[in-house]
Formats: C-alpha cells, structure tokens, sequence
C-alpha cells in the first residue's frame, strides 16, 4: 500500500476522550472512530489489525478441531424464555420487537442458539464430541462503556461451544480450549495468564479468565510470580490426547493465579513473600464447563449405547477478539505510539523515502516494494512530499515494527537502513539484504 492512495486518518493532538493509552493511540493512529458510547466504526487500519486478530483465532481453531459456524446478531426472545435468561440477563441485554410486535434481542452470547441447532439435527452419540465456534458481533448495553474497544457496548467475540456425551469428555474439551487459547495468544505477541475465575450469569462451576497484566486492566489479580515464567512455545500437541491436554491445563494453573472473585488471601499468604504479586489484567478470554444446564432445559439429549436419552455435557468458550487490540498496545507501546508485534501487525514492514522526487530514491523504494510484495509481505509505502520527520512519526505512531528507510545519501554507497521498532536500533544493509531479513524474520514466525 502507497499511503497516498491510502485512508490513514492520524491524528496530531491527543484525543481529550481517552483515558488509556491504547484508546489514545487508536485514535491518534486512525484505527477507529466513536460513533456512539462503546460503539465504533472500524477505520482501514483498525479493521486490518482486526481481521489478523480473527484469522488467528481461526486457525488456532481449526487446528484444535473445532467448526465454524454463523449465527445471527438479532435473535428472538423465545429460546432465551426457555432457558430462563430472557429474564435473568437484565439490562445488558438489549431488547426490541419487530413489526408485527414479536420479541427480539440483540446477541449477547448465544449458548441458547447453538443449543438449538444441536438438539434440531444430532441425534446420537456417535456424533459426539462436537464443537461449534463462531466469530461474530456482540452486543451488551454496559453501564460505563470505557477505554475504547476494551470494554465497547458492541464488540467482536469468538465464542465457542462444545457438545459431549459425558462429564470427562466435556472437561476433555475444556483443558483443549485452554491449550488452543495459550497458543492463540502467543501467537499474538500476548502472554495470558489462565486464572481460576468465577461463572457469573453463564452457570457453572469450572472457569479460567485469561489475563493480560496491564496497569490500566480492570481486574484485580493476585498470583504467584513462577507464572510469568510460563510459556507455551511452539509445543506440538495432539488436540485429541487427554493426557496432553491434561498435562499442559496442570502445567499452566497450578501455581496460584487468581481474580479477586476468587481471591483466597490464606493460600495466597502460603506463598514466599517475594513471589506474592498483586496487580491488574485485562481480561481477553475465558473458558466454562457447565454440565448439562442448557440442555436440560432446552433439550439437547442424543441416544447413548444402550439407546437411552442423555443430556450432552457442554461448555462455552468466548475470546475478546475486538477488546485483544487494545489489550495488545496496552501490553506494547512506548512514548512515540503503538509497536505490534509482527503476528498482528497490519503492514509488515514501512518504507520511508527521505527524498520523495529523488529519481534514485524513488526507483530504489519501487524496487524494494515489488520485492516485499513479490515474497507475500505487505509493505506500506509513505510516498508522501513530506519531510523526514513528519513521516518517521507517524511510522513510530502506526508502529510497524520494520522499517526501511532510503536516502540519496546512503544509496550512493549502495545502503538503505533497516530500524527495529521495538528496539530502536538500526543498521546499513544493501537494499536485498534488508529485504532478505525481514522475509526471514516473517518466514520464522
Ligand atoms: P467482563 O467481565 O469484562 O464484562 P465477561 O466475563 O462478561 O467480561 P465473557 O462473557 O466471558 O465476558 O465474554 C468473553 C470475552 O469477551 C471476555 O473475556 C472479553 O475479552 C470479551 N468481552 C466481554 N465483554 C466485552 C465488552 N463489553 N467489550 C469488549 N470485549 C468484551
Ligand atoms: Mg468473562
């Protein structure tokens, strides 16, 4: 992309409306635009980042076994009055009735849907265990919509749904969320920290949280310092191994790591004092085991081998796709603007031209584009007659986290400079090594 052709709407004052920095950058980075409270037009850069975030999350999906699925964002009351939710969910639950007066609402979660497709076409056990995802938009009316895209009235969520025939194979399912979850957001440049967390209106005694530690985080945690040490790295696991999965689920939450709905001060305190920590998160996911409360009431039951009718054990898993980019430049920024790490971010490598006009700087800019472009990056090029400096910021703003930089002075001796965002350092390079190393540094993600 040319950023002249482009719609890169930035800001040069700070935004008086926002309070953390990640909705200040979004703002100042042309990502996203209030069009009422919590509610945002996603802007091409915003929508960009956010559809990375998406397509992870799909792939992690997929690669866990897990179907996707869409359902629709307005739904009728009448499953949600078989539940019992229609009633229970409140105020969050933005309701209004169509022409002919009938009930609708819009979907704040949809464990009523999904329980109806299930109990209308599966029958049997033999096609368990089943797990149904989709990504789609939510909407709850929230008493303080805030901090931008973290906690929006509408927001973007995956959430899942798993169908099982027993109550070990539903925790099977669940300690594969926690896995595929791990790895989702590693891949995301996040460290998430699963804690025991508590159901809230879904129902249900098994939950985890995934936090991210950010000061801003509305959370308050409390857990044991070892747990930072955690990584899930590029482990091979076998999504349909119990005892993997098992492994992994101990491995990640056995050392304490709690929200304060579940704060137990007493075994905190059996801790060392020096691995005592108490901070914030940002909750970005979390993952229930619910046993058969939707499909008692509902119905969902399929025929076991003695040909008896059972209630399926089920779970439902939600990740904060929309809220994770906020969640991502709290976690990584610094004072000039967003850095993203290089799985999210929306162009992979900047070119800046120092001398827009220069026949030698704009002939090796071309190259160097048709170059990223032909090894599948996509590079964003700032072609603009501005100087230097204006468009160095607004490289560090959008925070691309490469960036090559061309002058006449340094092709004269045949170099164009590659700049690490995060880092901040730099070095000479001819203008196919710079583009070799960033291939590479893509290829090996
Ligand atoms: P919270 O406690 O933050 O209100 P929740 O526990 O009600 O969230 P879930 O039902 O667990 O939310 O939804 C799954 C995920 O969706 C959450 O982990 C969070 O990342 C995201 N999410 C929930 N509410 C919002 C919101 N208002 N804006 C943006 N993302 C949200
Ligand atoms: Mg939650």
């Amino acid at each position: 992309m040319r950023l002249t052709r482009y719609f890169l709407p930035v800001l040069k004052e700070n935004p008086s409306e926002a309070q953390i920095v990640s909705h200040r950058l979004m703002l100042r980075a042309g990502m996203i635009k209030q069009q009422s409270a919590g509610i945002y037009s996603w802007l091409p850069m915003g929508f960009k980042v956010l559809r990375k975030i998406e397509n992870i999350v799909h792939e992690e999906q997929e690669r866990a076994g897990h179907i996707a699925i869409q359902m629709p964002i307005i739904q009728g009351a009448d499953l949600w009055r078989e539940s019992g939710r229609y009633d229970d969910y409140g105020e969050e639950m933005l309701r209004m009735s169509d022409r002919h007066g009938r009930d609708m609402l819009f979907t704040p979660t949809a464990e009523e849907m999904v329980t109806d497709i299930f109990r209308a076409h599966v029958n049997s056990y033999k096609d368990l265990p089943l797990t149904l995802y989709q990504i789609q938009w939510k909407f709850r009316d929230e008493i303080r919509p805030r901090f931008g895209v973290m906690r929006g009235r509408e927001f973007y969520m995956k959430d899942g749904y798993n169908f099982d025939l027993t109550k070990e194979d539903a925790l099977h399912a669940y300690n594969r969320h926690l896995v595929s979850y791990l790895r989702t957001y590693e891949r995301m440049g996040l460290q998430a920290i699963p804690m025991r967390a508590d159901s809230g209106p879904i129902g249900g005694d098994d939950t985890h949280e995934f936090l991210v530690l950010a000061e801003t985080g509305e959370s308050e945690v409390f857990y044991d310092s070892a747990v930072t040490d955690l990584t899930f790295g590029d482990r091979d696991i076998d999504y349909d191994s119990v005892e993997q999965c098992q492994a992994v689920l101990e491995e990640f939450t056995s050392k304490y790591a709690r929200t304060d709905e579940t704060h137990d001060e007493a075994k905190f305190n059996e801790l060392p004092k020096e691995r005592r920590r108490v901070a914030r998160g940002i909750e970005v996911g979390q993952i229930f085991y619910f046993g058969t409360k939707y499909s008692d009431a509902m119905g969902a039951t399929v025929v076991d081998k003695d040909q008896k009718q059972v209630p399926v054990h089920m779970g439902s898993h939600g990740i904060g796709v929309s809220r994770l980019l906020g969640a991502i430049i709290e976690a990584s920024h610094d004072d000039k603007g967003i850095i993203w790490p290089e799985g999210v971010t929306p162009f992979h490598c900047g070119i800046v031209n120092l001398k827009q006009g220069d026949e030698e700087a704009d002939a090796a800019c071309e190259t160097l584009y048709a170059a990223l472009e032909a090894a599948g990056l996509e590079p964003l090029y700032d072609d603009r007659n501005e100087r230097a400096g204006g468009k160095f910021a607004t490289m560090d703003l959008i925070g691309l986290p490469w960036r090559i930089t061309v002058g006449p002075r340094g092709l004269k001796n045949g170099v164009v400079e590659l700049t690490c965002r995060r880092s901040g350092e730099s070095e000479e390079l001819a203008p196919e090594a710079a583009v070799a190393k960033v291939v590479d540094i893509y290829a090996n993600l």
